[in-house]
């Protein structure tokens, strides 16, 4: 049988305080009655010693007599605490005799103890016993007292009310802890519970799909926040899949739909007869199979890197050399377009993964090539402080609108749609780029106006530790 974390916290808790008191109580009785009983017994100890001592005082030695009268008042004082005394002389001859004195008095007195102990403290099973003391000074005894008291001790009316008072005591100092303590465990419980609860509760939600809730709450206990935190960024990083995927899968069938319709209307124009499969026309369906590929291609590419496990591959590179590679790889569209191309600065070489931030280069240099008119320009400028190096390529090409320029690192965005379709780009180059240079530690940023140009500027760290 499962019960809910509440209650298990509670009766633990319970249990463990109910244990605790039950452990005080019985020990802390124990070990004080014992301790009491000592106290008392020392007590009467004590008391006898007094009353013989007193006793024998009443003797005069020099004239052989007993202050009886005065042996009385101690007597009868002793009588009324429980001691029965019985004081004779050297000879034996009763000088005072509680018992002869008040026989019944004695009797009363004898009753009421053994009463109070057999009922109170049945397990003591004590009896009246008598001692007998002698009187001596100066080395000469002169006398003798009989005690008769109840052994090994008894306790009086006080006594026993203070026992009382003091289980009472306890007894309620246990019973308030227990309730006190029960209270503050049910608190404690649902105190740790209710964020527990409350995840699961936020976990199965994100389990059923909805991945934008979040658990927006501080439980001030270490182990809980980081479950709390744990599970808002699962759900983050859930819907920032899932919205990728979507996107993902809606661009793909947008790109793809455009080349298969025209492929597929050709075709049929060709297979009716309608149209004759001249080379010219073969070639644009030829063309438009190549866009697809490319498609897949880069769709390839960004899923290596989408897929979190950008391996980069680092060694120590130099800017400027992979950016005059670039640009030799590009001399044919170059010149094509009449553009001039220039690389000022340098800078020193950093650790870095050479092809990753060759491809980075090659998207930036075939955008700016791209979306240059013919006769433009475009320089290369590599800067370098004391943390980082960096490059920025600027070209005096068609720009790009001011409202699109916080998308264009988004996958599959385009500026211009119609205008771009005929550049043939896909709209993934430059998340990639942004991708491989966030594996970097570094940071991609563009500045634009449109019919001016563009300036794309990469900032890489000497020293990062990103990536794997
Ligand atoms: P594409 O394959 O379409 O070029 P990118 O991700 O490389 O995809 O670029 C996204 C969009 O940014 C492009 O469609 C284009 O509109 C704009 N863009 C990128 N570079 C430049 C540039 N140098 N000049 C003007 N527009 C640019």
């Amino acid at each position: 049988m499962k019960h809910n974390l509440r209650a298990k916290l509670s009766i633990v808790i319970a249990l463990v305080v109910l244990l605790t008191v039950a452990f005080i109580s019985f020990f802390g009785n124990l070990f004080i009655g014992e301790q009491f009983n000592k106290y008392i017994a020392k007590l009467q100890e004590q008391k006898i010693n007094e009353i013989v001592s007193t006793l024998s005082l009443q003797y005069e030695k020099s004239t052989g007599a007993w202050d009886v009268d005065f042996i009385h008042t101690i007597g009868m004082s002793a009588l009324y605490e429980g001691y029965i005394a019985a004081v004779y002389d050297m000879e034996g001859r009763t000088v005072w005799d509680a018992q002869a004195h008040d026989m019944d008095l004695c009797a009363q007195v004898m009753e009421d103890i053994s009463d109070r102990m057999v009922n109170n403290v049945p397990q003591m099973d004590g009896t009246f016993t008598s001692e007998t003391f002698y009187f001596t000074r100066n080395n000469e005894t002169f006398g003798t007292v009989n005690i008769r008291y109840y052994s090994p001790y008894f306790f009086s009316e006080n006594d026993f009310e203070f026992l009382t008072a003091l289980n009472t005591v306890l007894l309620v100092i246990g019973t308030l802890s227990l309730i006190i303590s029960v209270l503050i465990g049910i608190l404690m419980a649902r105190h740790l519970s209710r964020p527990i609860l409350k995840t699961v509760d936020v976990t199965k939600r994100i389990a059923d799909g909805n991945y934008d809730v979040r658990i927006d709450e501080e439980t001030g206990t270490k182990e809980i926040d980081m479950l709390i935190s744990s599970i808002n960024h699962l759900a983050a990083s859930l819907e920032k899949q899932e919205n990728l995927r979507k996107q993902l899968t809606e661009d793909v069938s947008h790109e793809l739909r455009t080349p298969i319709a025209v492929l597929q209307s050709h075709i049929e124009l060709m297979t009716e007869g309608i149209w004759d499969p001249t080379t010219e026309r073969l070639e644009g369906l030829c063309e438009e199979i190549q866009r697809m590929g490319k498609l897949v291609e880069e769709l390839e590419n960004l899923a290596r890197i989408d897929s979190n496990s950008i391996k980069l591959n680092k060694s120590m590179i130099h800017l400027h050399e992979i950016i005059n590679e670039v640009i030799r790889i590009f001399e044919a569209g170059i010149a094509d377009k009449n553009l001039t191309i220039s690389v000022d600065g340098d800078c020193s070489a950093i650790n870095a993964d050479g092809d990753r931030i060759r491809q980075v280069v090659v998207n930036l240099l075939s955008n700016a090539i791209k979306y240059s008119k013919d006769g433009g320009a475009i320089s290369f400028e590599l800067q370098e402080t004391e943390e980082t190096v960096g490059f920025q390529i600027k070209d005096n090409g068609q720009g790009i609108p001011e409202n699109e320029l916080p998308f264009i690192f988004e996958r599959f965005y385009r500026a211009d749609k119609s205008r771009n379709r005929k550049t043939g780009g896909s709209g993934i180059g430059l998340a990639i780029a942004k991708s491989i240079v966030e594996a970097h530690g570094g940071t991609i940023c563009v500045e634009s106006e449109i019919d001016r140009g563009s300036r794309f500027k990469v900032i890489l760290p000497k020293t990062n530790n990103r990536g794997l």
